[in-house]
């Protein structure tokens, strides 16, 4: 898979928007379009990687650092009452888009839980908590 045929890859390229949060030499952050709740965010590698096993160490070291700092972000703007981070590989596991992301969904207290839905966020509300957490990054 190359950057003409994966959508994570031209989100790194520039070739499609996204409501981007933060960039470092290995990571891109950005909001989900499906949030499953408000502020579910995507930490992705740069490179393209479909699963966890052909990742390289350093980029997934990369991932949980950059993870760490937006979790912050998220419990500074969004003062969930949890955060759940999960990544999935291949589609036994539900993964359908095959590059490298961790998923940091903001949890409230009774909220049923999903891992998906196909509702687009509110373009708005995203380009909004996505510079929310900018903001709030250390
Ligand atoms: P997976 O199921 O592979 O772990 O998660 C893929 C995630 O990417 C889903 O939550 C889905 O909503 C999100 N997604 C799919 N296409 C796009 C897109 O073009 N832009 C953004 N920002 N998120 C996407
Ligand atoms: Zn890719």
């Amino acid at each position: 898979m190359t950057a003409d045929t994966c959508i994570f890859c031209r989100i790194v390229a520039g070739d499609l928007p996204c409501h981007r949060v933060f960039e470092d030499q290995h990571t891109l952050v950005f909001m989900d379009i499906f949030p499953v709740a408000d502020g579910h965010a995507l930490v992705i590698t740069k490179q393209h990687a479909a699963t966890i096993c052909e990742a390289d160490e350093e980029a997934l070291t990369a991932v949980a650092a950059t993870a760490r700092r937006v979790a912050h972000a998220i419990r500074t703007v969004l003062a969930p009452d949890g955060l759940m981070v999960f990544q999935l590989n291949g589609a036994a596991a539900m993964q359908t888009v095959l590059h490298y992301h961790m998923h940091l969904l903001p949890r409230r207290e009774g909220e049923p839980l999903a891992l998906h839905t196909r509702v687009p966020g509110d373009p708005a509300r995203l380009a909004e908590v996505a510079a929310q957490l900018a903001a709030a990054l250390r």
